[in-house]
């Protein structure tokens, strides 16, 4: 019984044995026990033990794409981030830019970060990935002269960099290194982050807020604690799920949770960000609810770099062309 509210709790547990004589090393014993624990998951069943025979094709994969990945941090030429722009519904003008990573794979051609973040995070990478990310968005930042327009850059954090205590002070060191006002980096975490651990996440989040870097709620909705998320961690910025967006048209309920959103975060003085949005009629529609700033394939797609530095650039132009004009 928690609070009141009786909990089921199912348990799948993978079990991975070796001898000491076999001089596993503990990561590999880590990751045998990870891949029968999957597949207690994938069937059903309470307990499954590793079997080099069934699940050797997959641990050779993800063991083979784990160490390729260590190597690709080390090249300069293999991972890389694309923007895709954030805009003001009513405006058109660019409010942010979401950081999106890609990998040219040499062999494999270019991987979706839904291909390789699973191995990242469930690896040692995550510490070194993090950094690359954040590292790649803050030399952009950097870069920009957007003038007056405030075109902050986000990027997406793992919810287990949020049990990682050095975190406000790495990024803190960063800031100052490329000597970029905190604001202008926005960190979009999902709700699952507050499931577990509690205690250090808000620790890590209190240390992020008092260095001033904005917070987003990234796929708000999908989880199963969206109202309590907001009421214990305090954010800048609320991003509706896509599926909400996608599906608004057609489902009462889809739109009663993009209605109630958006009324939420505006009562809270909050920021929220529409995902996914593809076509003019969801862009109207939103605009038509209250919501500020949208994203998606219908208003940019993710694009290199460069082509987001010249689209930020020339909005940033416009702007001061315009208030020049004015007399402003
Ligand atoms: P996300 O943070 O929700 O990012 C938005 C995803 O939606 C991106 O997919 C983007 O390309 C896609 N998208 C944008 N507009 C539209 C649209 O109109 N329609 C549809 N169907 N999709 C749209 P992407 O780049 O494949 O990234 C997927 C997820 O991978 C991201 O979801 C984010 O959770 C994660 N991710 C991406 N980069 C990073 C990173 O550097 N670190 C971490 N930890 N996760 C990342
Ligand atoms: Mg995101
Ligand atoms: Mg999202």
């Amino acid at each position: 019984m928690v609070e009141g509210v009786t909990l089921t709790v199912e348990v799948r547990v993978g079990l991975a044995v070796t001898e000491v004589a076999d001089g596993c090393p503990h990561t590999e014993l880590l990751r045998r026990a990870d891949i029968a624990m999957y597949e207690a998951k994938s069937s059903g069943r309470n307990l499954v033990t590793y079997s080099p025979e069934r699940d050797g094709g997959r641990l050779d994969r993800l063991s083979l794409l784990a160490a390729e990945l260590r190597y690709a941090l080390t090249q300069d030429d293999q991972l890389f981030l694309e923007l895709q722009p954030l805009i003001d519904l009513a405006t058109d003008l660019p409010i942010g830019a979401e950081a999106l990573v890609r990998w040219r794979h040499p062999r494999r051609g270019l991987l979706g970060p839904s291909e390789f973040i699973p191995i990242i995070e469930r690896s040692e990478l995550i510490h070194p990935f993090t950094q690359w990310v954040l590292d790649e968005a803050l030399s952009v930042i950097g870069s920009w002269h957007t003038g007056d327009l405030d075109v902050p850059i986000a990027v997406n954090l793992s919810a287990r960099s949020l049990l990682d205590r050095t975190l406000p002070g790495d990024i803190d060191r960063m800031l100052r290194k490329y000597r970029i006002p905190a604001s202008k980096l926005v960190l979009e975490i999902t709700e699952t982050v507050i499931m577990s651990e509690l205690e250090v996440v808000e620790e890590v989040l209190d240390g992020l807020r008092s260095i001033g870097v904005q917070i987003a709620v990234d796929d708000f909705g999908t989880g199963y604690s969206s109202l309590t998320f907001l009421a214990r961690v305090r954010v800048d910025e609320v991003k509706i799920d896509q599926s909400f967006v996608k599906a608004m048209h057609h489902s009462v309920e889809a739109s009663a949770i993009v209605n109630s959103t958006i009324a939420l975060a505006s009562s809270l003085g909050l920021r929220v960000i529409a995902e996914g949005i593809e076509t003019p009629e969801q862009r109207a529609e939103l605009e038509a609810l209250g919501c500020t700033g949208g994203q998606g394939y219908g208003l940019y797609p993710p694009m290199s770099i460069d082509a987001a530095t010249a689209l930020v650039e020339e909005a940033a132009d416009g702007l001061s062309g315009a208030s020049a004009a004015s007399g402003h």
